[in-house]
């Protein structure tokens, strides 16, 4: 069974009563295990899309199953509980809390999780090895580099087992050297954990760390396929 099975996803936005198509029918299947790269310019549907995915917004119309449940009907309270067992996040902004140090923006999720507190501390422990900052833990957020706060975000993303990680421009704050150690991290942490990960991007050198990558131009998909594929087409 497919992780993400889309099927026909449309997005209507209605705004001064004036419609618009964000998404126009958008079908793709992403397996356990994959790393797919979504690519499109600035436009194109592509946050719209992440939302959909990450289960923060629903379709207008067609069919979303996330590891096998519908998740389009879902009520909000569905959608966070869903939220919080599937998808682990990554943003362009690393969203980490400005006052907590790296363990425990790290233990955020398990704390909403209701974990025990010896197990929230032993998880956030491995997920920060894992990410090659267990020695960075009592940390804040602005004693980090970029490129460390984006590492302590992938951390607190997998912290609670999650299937699912979604990742919308993680390296659009970085540097290019940083960008590409975040990077090479996601592709490491898919390739040895087989944590699926999908990563949307405008950034066609960003795209080329993908396996799959998926163009997304107008509403629609306008290829998908490997990254030789997609190369070789060019
Ligand atoms: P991308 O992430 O590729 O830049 P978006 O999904 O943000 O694309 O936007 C796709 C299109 O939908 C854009 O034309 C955008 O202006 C429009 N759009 C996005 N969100 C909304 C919204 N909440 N209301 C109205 N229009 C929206
Ligand atoms: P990002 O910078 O993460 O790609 P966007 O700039 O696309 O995000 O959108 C930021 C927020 O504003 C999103 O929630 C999106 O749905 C909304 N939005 C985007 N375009 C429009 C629009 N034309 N009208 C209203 N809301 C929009």
């Amino acid at each position: 069974m497919a992780l993400i099975e889309v099927k026909d996803v449309r997005k209507v936005y209605r705004m001064d009563g004036v419609e618009f198509e964000a998404l126009k029918g958008v079908s793709f299947s992403v397996e356990k295990g994959e790393f797919v790269i979504i690519m499109g310019p600035s436009g194109s549907g592509k946050s719209t899309l992440m939302h959909i995915l990450g289960a923060l917004d629903v379709p207008t119309s067609g069919s979303y199953l996330l590891d096998g449940r519908e998740i389009t009907d879902m009520t909000r309270d569905e959608l966070a509980r869903v939220r919080n067992a599937k998808i682990g996040f990554v943003f362009q902004g690393f969203n980490l809390l400005p006052r907590m140090n790296a363990m425990e923006n790290v233990e955020l999720p398990m704390l909403y999780a209701g974990f025990p507190t010896a197990e929230r501390k032993r998880k956030a422990e491995e997920a920060l090895e894992l990410v090659g900052l267990l020695d960075w833990a009592d940390h804040r957020p602005n004693q980090l580099s970029g490129g460390q706060q984006q590492r302590v975000a992938i951390a607190r993303a997998l912290v609670n087992d999650a299937p699912l990680l979604l990742a919308d421009e993680p390296t659009g704050s970085l540097d290019s050297k940083a960008g590409a150690q975040v990077m090479e991290m996601l592709v490491s942490l898919n390739e040895k954990r087989g944590i699926t990960v999908v990563l949307v991007t405008h950034d066609s050198n960003i795209a080329s760390y993908g396996k799959r990558v998926i163009g997304v131009l107008d509403g629609l998909i306008s290829s998908d396929g490997s990254k030789e594929t997609v190369e070789s087409r060019v």
